[in-house]
């Protein structure tokens, strides 16, 4: 498709970043051009839609957050922040993951979504899906019903997929 050849070009791998032996995919080339912006979002939008109804678009800080709002506009939800650990001012849940040598947290406000609320949750990459499976656990004690997770990129080889067992998981391109 247009998204893949435009992707293909303008996505670069960083040999070595942010240690030794990873091969980092960096979007911002991407999202930097024009119409790789424009096939990137038509790509995210078309599979937003195959997913069903949404009633709410949440993105994961940080490079989430490049993404998701431009979903929630072009379905005419709301947008939800997933937030690290200690940015967001009101009442909030919050869910710990383990990292290579270490545990993030993430955290979204309690009253985010409603009851039964649709929710697509939505990141750049999904590696081991320590991040998305963090989310998606937010998201169901909020009450919410997850309707997918929409990643621009899996790395299947980090076994994310099996870690997501059970959430409609799209990803636009594999490396
Ligand atoms: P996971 O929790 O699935 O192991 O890691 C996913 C998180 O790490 C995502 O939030 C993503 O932004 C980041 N990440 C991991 N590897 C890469 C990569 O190669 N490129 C980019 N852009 N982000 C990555």
């Amino acid at each position: 498709t247009d998204f893949q050849q435009v992707a293909s070009r303008l996505i670069r791998a960083i040999e070595d970043w942010p240690e030794d032996g990873v091969t980092f995919r960096d979007i911002t080339p991407l999202l930097a051009d024009p119409a790789g912006l424009a096939a990137t979002v038509e790509a995210l939008v078309d599979a937003a839609r195959a997913l069903g109804p949404i009633d709410v678009v949440a993105g994961v800080e940080a490079r989430g957050f490049l993404l998701a709002p431009l979903i929630a506009e072009a379905l005419g939800t709301g947008l939800v922040p997933v937030r690290k650990a200690g940015k967001l001012p009101a009442a909030r849940l919050t869910e710990a993951y383990a990292l290579e040598y270490a545990e993030a947290v993430i955290e979204i406000h309690a009253d985010a979504v409603t009851e039964g609320a649709r929710v697509l949750i939505v990141d750049d990459v999904l590696a081991t899906g320590g991040t998305l499976a963090a989310a998606v656990r937010l998201f169901e004690r909020a009450g919410a019903e997850v309707a997918g997770a929409l990643v621009l990129i899996e790395l299947p080889a980090l076994g994310g997929r099996d870690v997501l067992a059970g959430v409609p998981l799209t990803a636009l391109l594999e490396y």
